[in-house]
């Protein structure tokens, strides 16, 4: 499905789910970002589709905004472990296509999990790794985990890698590697 078809719930507006709603926005799907914290429904309401004030740990409030009409919905909420799970609970009791959920630790990821949630993001984890394997690697200008063992790289094509498969380098040994291009 093409970015502009998609329908994105952003629920929690801290700095993770505001650049979301900006990016989501970019690239032309259409955002409905929510947060119990009025200023910053305001100040995000310029860069998405509509910006609604809700507490999504309520169920009735999930109900009425239909939100199983959309694509995904992405529970962007850190440090109110509580609100985070009751939240997911809430939006797959209600039927949304895809709960994608933001954990503050491995505890909490395990229980997102364990209530049914799609996806369990934790960027700060993710971002370190990311960094990590570029500083470390000068051929690799960009990495992304994608999780189940598969990752995308983009990386400097050295001579020696040329007519060969990819697999039969030394820094992709062990791994199962596709070109992209
Ligand atoms: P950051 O992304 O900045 O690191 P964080 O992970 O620490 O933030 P919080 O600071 O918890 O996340 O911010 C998440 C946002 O979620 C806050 O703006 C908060 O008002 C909002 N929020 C918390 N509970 C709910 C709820 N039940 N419904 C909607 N929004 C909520």
């Amino acid at each position: 499905m093409a970015a502009e078809s998609k329908q994105v719930a952003v629920i929690g507006l801290g700095r993770f789910g505001m650049a979301l709603c900006h990016e989501l926005n970019q690239h032309g799907a259409e955002v409905l970002a929510i947060d119990i914290n009025e200023d910053l429904v305001r100040k995000a309401a310029d860069h998405v589709t509509q910006a609604i004030v809700a507490d999504c740990s309520v169920e009735d409030t999930v109900s009425e905004l239909k939100l199983d009409d959309y694509d995904i919905a992405m529970v962007a909420i850190g440090d109110n472990v509580n609100a985070s799970i009751l939240t997911t609970l809430i939006l797959k009791e209600s039927g949304v296509k895809q709960v994608w959920v933001k954990a503050k630790d491995r505890y909490h990821a395990k229980i997102l999990h364990k209530i049914g949630a799609d996806r369990v993001v934790m960027p700060e984890t993710e971002m370190g790794q990311r960094i990590a394997r570029i500083m470390l690697d000068t051929r690799i200008f960009h990495y992304l985990e994608l999780g189940s063992g598969l990752a995308i790289a983009e990386v400097v094509v050295l001579t020696t890698m040329m007519g060969n498969p990819l697999s039969a380098h030394p820094c992709c040994q062990g791994q199962h590697t596709h070109l992209l291009a």
